[in-house]
């Protein structure tokens, strides 16, 4: 069976959806081997199942619950927020890993939702200008795609909200150097990170 709940490290993982507004280019679901084929999913798990999939776990042994998987996880808000409600109730944090498109794909603006269900917002910047992020990213928004995903942010840290973004070193010192000037504006924390992990977690 697909894996809904998988373990990366000493954090659990939700993989709810397999939709995304991008295809970017060093996504792990162009990847084609054994490590990531489970996470394709052949439906999408209700929240009762996601729920069931996650008390199989015991979450004292786990750091934290991060919404994560071949896909955009702001597509499913009825997870994140069950998830979410019960794994506080744990006394555990969750964090997400989105691409920062949740308000368009669902036609509001859903940074409060985030902000109340999730301790760290991680986004990906991936880029710093709307025309190499389309360049790597290829989203369903063309150019578009990076403004909406920086609005996103400045909305979620407006609300109090903890945004991390995230770069690759690969990018280079220069852009580097650019995006801790966004983050900085945005009033984001930038994280640097190696190209792919092998675990799923690429982003
Ligand atoms: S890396 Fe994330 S945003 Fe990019 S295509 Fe994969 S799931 Fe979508």
């Amino acid at each position: 069976m697909e894996e809904i709940v998988y373990k990366v490290g000493n954090s659990l993982y939700i993989n709810a959806t397999n939709k995304c507004t991008n295809n970017c280019v060093f996504c792990v679901r162009t990847y084609k081997n054994d490590i990531y084929g489970d996470l394709w999913l052949d439906r999408e798990p209700t929240v009762d199942e996601v729920l069931f999939e996650l008390k199989k776990f015991d979450l004292n042994k786990f750091k934290e619950v991060v919404f994560c998987g071949f896909g955009e996880p702001t597509y499913r808000l009825d997870v994140i927020e069950k998830i979410s409600e019960y794994v506080h109730s744990k006394g555990k944090p969750t964090r997400i890993n989105t691409n920062g498109h949740g308000s368009k794909i669902n036609g509001r603006d859903i940074s409060q939702i985030m902000v109340d269900n999730i301790d760290t917002i991680g986004i990906s910047l991936n880029e710093v200008t709307p025309e190499a992020y389309q360049e790597i990213c290829k989203s369903v928004y063309k150019e578009d795609g990076f403004t909406i995903m920086i609005d996103f942010a400045k909305a979620c840290v407006k609300k109090g909200g903890h945004v991390v973004f995230s770069v690759v070193d690969s990018i280079g010192p220069e852009k580097i150097a650019r995006a801790k000037e966004i983050a900085k504006e945005v009033g984001a924390d930038l994280r640097i990170r190696e190209l792919i992990k092998e675990d799923g977690s690429n982003r």
